[in-house]
């Protein structure tokens, strides 16, 4: 068997979503675990209203959920003839779901509102794709893996309880594989075991598909993109980015670490660890060989470019002159874990603690108040963290060309900098 996942741009709009069934159709013989993304810019479109809502702006919230409604509504319209009063009736009830929840007031942590609410969208979606697929002739079943995937309460960062999760797999899935090869079914959301809804992190459908992959022990994963491969920058970000046909598992957990946005970070292990191979193909044209992606050793990479932006620099200063010991960091790391904040570079000096995160507010405020119980904290927002992986003099300087340095890091294979 195998299983794949079609991101957001695979079905953000009507002729998109019609190009799965030839895709399907190719693979007619085959038994497969479909994972279908939220549409387009769905999950941020959700995200602003899970915020309005925490910050007391409960019209605005209702008002963008609204939105999001109506295009949902407007797509199973064009799409479904025979399928739209089940697809419709099964929309309504997810949009009952969110608009209960937006009613009331926020009384718990942000974490918990952002996930029951972003959840939606890949519920939309999936509902929409896979009555389409069915009246287009590719039968398959709709699982709500929220009935599958059971997670701890980790809410934005859920784990996986792999044990609860293989048992469902088994249970739920498999048999319903051998009855219509395909199941089609949401990534990147799961539920704690009270059935609050939970989410893996941005961008999780890749990691979700990789943990079927390895339950199911399938031959191969299979993710389709926009683009035409792996590339060694964001084409977005650098328009002259490379394609790279073939990559092994540890150079993509390198990629994924720095923070390319290519493949969910998580994804790789559960791929390496039953040696399962993993495709990037381009949905606009599946004859492209696209990336593979295994455990075969390479050489003669070009260099890796990732930039992530909004970054934020704590500077962290000791008071007295003492040295930031490992007291300081051991303290330090535990506030990381406390508040699941990961930072991207951190860097020890001889009176001082640097570290560059994403610039998440509200967590940075809590690690800012909790740290200068003991340090000096000062914030600088608005950053940006390069990083180059294979690096050469040329690339390091044409991309650093001009801009200011607050902070380089550097191993043979890999190179960092902030600017500004
Ligand atoms: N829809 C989610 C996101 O945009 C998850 C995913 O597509 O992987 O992050
Ligand atoms: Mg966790």
């Amino acid at each position: 068997m195998k299983v794949f996942k079609f991101g957001g741009a695979s079905v953000n709009s009507i002729d998109r979503i019609k190009n799965l069934v030839p895709i399907m159709k190719h693979w007619d013989k085959e038994k497969i675990v479909v994972i279908v993304s939220a549409m387009g810019k769905t999950t941020n479109a959700l995200e602003k209203v899970a915020d309005a809502f925490y910050t007391g702006k409960k019209e605005e919230a209702l008002q963008l959920f609204d939105q999001v409604k109506q295009q949902h509504l407007t797509t199973a319209k064009h799409l479904l003839v025979t399928h739209y009063l089940p697809c419709e009736a099964q929309l309504k009830d997810f949009f009952t779901e969110v608009e209960w929840l937006l009613h009331d007031s926020p009384v718990r942590d942000y974490d918990y509102y952002y996930d029951q609410v972003v959840c939606a969208g890949e519920l939309f979606s999936t509902s929409i794709v896979s009555a389409y697929l069915n009246e287009a002739g590719v039968g398959n079943k709709w699982l709500d893996i929220r009935d599958i995937f059971r997670t701890d309460d980790d809410f934005r960062d859920a784990s996986i309880d792999w044990e609860f999760t293989k048992q469902k797999v088994d249970e739920l899935v498999v048999p319903e594989l051998n009855k219509n090869n395909i199941v089609l079914t949401q990534g990147f959301i799961g539920a704690t075991d009270e059935n609050e809804s939970t989410t893996l992190g941005r961008e999780g459908s890749d990691y979700t598909a990789a943990v079927f992959a390895n339950m199911l022990d399938a031959d191969s994963q299979t993710i389709w993109k926009d683009v035409e491969s792996v590339m060694n920058a964001d084409p977005k970000q650098f328009p002259d980015a490379l394609s790279i046909p073939e990559l092994n598992y540890n150079e993509v957990i390198e990629m994924a670490y720095y923070g390319a946005q290519v493949i969910h970070p998580k994804t790789i292990k559960p791929l390496q660890n039953k040696g399962i191979p993993l495709f990037v193909k381009c949905f606009l044209d599946p004859s492209l060989p696209g990336t593979v992606i295994h455990n075969k050793p390479f050489h003669n990479l070009p260099p890796i470019i990732v930039l992530k932006e909004k970054q934020a620099l704590l500077e962290m200063n000791s008071r007295d002159f003492s040295f930031v010991g490992e007291q300081h960091v051991g303290h330090l790391y535990h506030l990381f874990e406390k508040l699941h904040i990961k930072p991207n570079l951190t860097q020890n000096g001889a009176i001082s603690f640097l570290c560059v995160l994403d610039d998440r507010t509200e967590k940075i405020e809590k690690l800012a108040l909790e740290a200068s119980a003991f340090l000096d904290v000062q914030v600088k927002k608005g950053l940006s963290l390069l990083t180059i992986r294979h690096y050469n003099k040329e690339i390091v300087e044409k991309l650093t060309a001009g801009k200011s340095l607050l902070l380089r890091q550097q191993t043979p294979e890999t190179v960092q900098f902030l600017l500004s």
